[in-house]
This record gives C-alpha cells, structure tokens and sequence, in this order.
C-alpha cells in the first residue's frame, strides 16, 4: 500500500473511529480500588470487539492474577520482517461531574474535539492501534502484537506478568500511543521520562504538646523544624538544593514559556523559578515539592508547642539517575540538616527510574521520518515529566527493542486526569497516518 492510498483510508475511516472512540468514552473503565469492577470488565469486552471488527480476529481477554485482563491479539511477522509491539490503556482515570461541562461518560464534540474521561488518556490510543490495522485492511506489512493493559492508571498486575510471559511481548519496535505533542498539529517525539523519588520525614521535639505561653521559647516546636528542615531542599532561585544529584542540559528544543505559562495556568505575576532553559528544568534536572503535611489543621489550632509534624516529600530525578542513589542523597539530607537535634525519621516511600529512548536506532528515525511526512513539518524531541515504570519492566523483559512514545494527547489542551479531557479529532487521524507510514516503512517501502 502507497503513501496516497494509506492516506485515503485513513480519511475515510474518520467519522467511523470517532463514533468508535465516543462508544468506548461511555464505559466507566475506573481500575481504581472502590469503583465498580463490572465496567472494566465491560470495557475489555467492548475492547475485544471493536479489534476483532477493525481486522485484528485473533484479538482476546487474557486473565492478569489479581488484576483486569489485558487485551490482546498479534498477526505474526512476513518473512524478514520486524514485529511492532502497539501498547495503550484500557482504563481511565476517576471523574467527579463537578468541574465538567457535562457528564464525564457522555461524550460531545465541540471545535472539532470530542470530550470525555478517556477520550485522550488513552483511548485514544486504543483507536489509534485498531485504525492501523483496519487501514491496512486486516493484513499489516509487519509482525504486529496489540498490548492494551487495564491498569495503567491504577497498581498494575501487568508488571508482574510481563517477566513471566516473555513471549507475548517479544519484538523489535515498541509503540507506547500513551502520549503525545505539545500543541495540536506539530509533531514531537517523547525521547525521555524523569524518575521519581518519594520518602517521609517525621520530627519529634515533645513526648506531647505543652503551652506555648507558659514553655514557647526555649521550647523547639516539632513543626517549625520541619520547615527549617523542608526550606533546605530549594536555593533561593528554586533550584534544588541536594548536592551530588544527577542533573543535565536538554538537548532537544525549548518549551516556550508562554505556552507553558498558559498550559499551567500560573497567576499572573507568579514568577516560574529554577534556572536555565524552561526544557531543562522541566524534562532533565531534578525538582522537588513536599506532596503533604501532617500537622494539625487551623480548625483545631489552639495555643500549643507541636509535639511532631511529619511531610512526605517527592523528588523528580533526571532521566538516566539511578533512584536508589538519588532517594538516599535526599533521605541523608533530610537527617544532615535538622537543627536542635530534633529527633528525626525519615522512611523512603518510592523509587523509580527515569527512561531514556535511544535515538539513533533505525525504527526510532523511521518514525520520524513517517510523523514528519504524516504533519508535513518537522519532529521535534521532548522529554516528559511523569514516569512510566512499565517501560523499564519491558526495556528488561525485550532487551533488543527499541521505543518510540507518540500519541494523540496534546499537553496544551487534552487536560488528561483533569476535567474537561479532550482530543482533537484531526489530530488523531494525523497519528494514526504516522503509525501507518511507519507500519510502511519498517516493512521496507520507501514511502
Ligand atoms: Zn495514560
């Protein structure tokens, strides 16, 4: 099949996958703990269905112990052809109706976006993968193997399962459409993800709280020192402040900041802090926030010396740090900087790695080469602050892949996990032009 005539059933496809995707919106797919299992366990089926109508006929639900199934079909490889492997997500995050324009699971189209809770994170995806194989009317040029997990969003099973049944995901190229560009209509590639480290530090001054008139003074106050504490872990730019962390320049293009300004919704006035370049600050140096504090409320402030305060502190770490080195820089820290010899614990919580996506291997530039003839501009590379702990278990599990991460969920816009979740429709059609092409190319046609 040739560029123009992929081109052509990719439009005509159009008004068929975006009635598709808004069926899949309607399923409530919350893998959450507490939510009703029974429409996940309906979102799979109508999964299942809609891969095996689009061409996929092997496609089936596969039993995760302890989990949601994972939907899966492959169409083995032609002689001397690469296998892709196409990954996204079945499940969707939780929706409170407050906040939304309308119910989160009925979806709407308005400015030629369709909204709903899944419409871009990442069901989109899902139709992205399904309208690939339908393009190439149920006979792809290479070996391809359909991922969609149900647990992205919440504690995956998949992990475990992954080591176990290498065989499923044996392949030379991993497509994660779990992603997407900055703004609608110019082409980027994911290259790399930030780690994240978290732990917890308690101090405790006082056996239990004492008046604060009759003992404030001489008395250290558990709380106060944890600030003292907490206000080490920035300089005065906002830069962190852990000697020996890991950190670089990004390589790749800026992020304007007035499109960042804009996505953030920052107040006006509100300085961004850091310095260097918007991109390194955001996609390759390490930031820090405490995520929660325990200490009493101003409801039930009275007149007292606080026996003990604690936080939980979250560190973002640059894309090639190794967690465990990082973790225990910031969990030293923490303890090196107490003042007063407050009595002082600190319990990691979390560690993972960043992710790092070669960039000189052949499918890696092939896809590049198909996104930019897909959006007739060039690609530009981004990194992406969120970690995606299911790539390290894959990168492990199929040494020799490579990955590429694209999608159709614009950062400016799509407002994934947010209210109001959106995708914009020629934006889908535009990726799932790229994941056609690519399809083309790897199986070794010029165009
Ligand atoms: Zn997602």
């Amino acid at each position: 099949m040739n560029f123009d005539q992929i081109r052509i059933n990719v439009r005509n496809m159009v008004p068929e996958v975006v009635h598709d995707l808004k069926e899949l919106i309607r399923y409530p797919s919350i893998a959450f703990p507490g939510y009703p299992p029974d429409p996940v366990h309906r979102m799979a089926r109508a999964t299942v269905e809609l891969l095996r109508r689009y061409g996929l006929s092997t496609a089936y639900a596969i039993d995760i112990p302890g989990g949601y199934p994972l939907v899966y079909g492959e169409f083995p490889a032609p002689p001397n052809s690469p296998t892709v492997l196409m990954y996204a997500h079945y499940d969707v995050q939780p929706a409170k109706k407050d906040g939304w324009e309308g119910d989160p699971f009925t979806p709407y189209k308005k400015a030629g976006r369709l909204y709903g809770r899944g419409a871009a994170d990442d069901k989109s995806g899902i139709i992205m993968n399904a309208a690939t194989i339908r393009c190439f009317e149920g006979r792809p040029p290479v070996g391809v193997k359909l991922v969609i997990e149900g647990e992205e969003e919440t504690t995956s099973h998949l992990h475990g399962f992954i080591p176990e049944h290498p065989d499923f995901f044996q392949c030379d190229l991993c497509i994660v459409t779990d992603n997407g560009n900055l703004t609608v209509g110019d082409p980027v590639l994911t290259t790399t993800l930030r780690g994240e480290v978290s732990c917890r530090i308690t101090v405790t001054t006082l056996d239990h709280p004492v008046h604060s008139g009759s003992f404030g003074g001489p008395t250290p106050d558990a709380f106060m020192a944890l600030l003292r504490i907490l206000s080490t872990l920035q300089d005065q730019k906002g830069n962190v402040a852990l000697a020996g962390l890991a950190s670089s320049q990004w390589e790749g293009s800026d992020f304007p900041e007035e499109l960042f300004r804009d996505i953030t919704c920052i107040h006006e006035g509100v300085d961004l802090i850091g310095s260097g370049p918007l991109s390194s600050r955001l996609w390759s140096k390490p930031s820090i926030s405490v995520i929660g504090i325990d200490a009493p409320t101003i409801q039930e402030a009275s007149n007292i010396l606080i026996p003990k305060a604690a936080a939980a502190v979250s560190m973002r770490i640059s894309p090639g740090a190794d967690p465990d080195h990082e973790v225990q820089l910031l969990m030293d820290h923490l303890r090196k900087v107490a003042p007063w010899h407050v009595l002082v614990d600190v319990r990691r919580i979390s560690a993972s790695p960043g992710f790092i996506c070669p960039t000189d291997g052949p499918g890696y530039i092939l896809a590049k080469q198909a996104m930019e003839r897909a959006f007739g501009k060039p690609v530009s590379e981004i990194g992406a602050g969120g970690s995606i702990p299911l790539l390290k278990i894959l990168k492990r599990t199929v040494p020799k892949a490579e990955f590429i991460l694209w999608g159709s969920e614009d950062l400016a816009l799509s407002r994934i996990h947010g209210t109001n979740e959106s995708v914009d429709i020629g934006e889908i059609e535009r990726m799932i032009l790229a994941q056609c092409l690519l399809l083309n190319f790897l199986s070794g046609k010029k165009e």
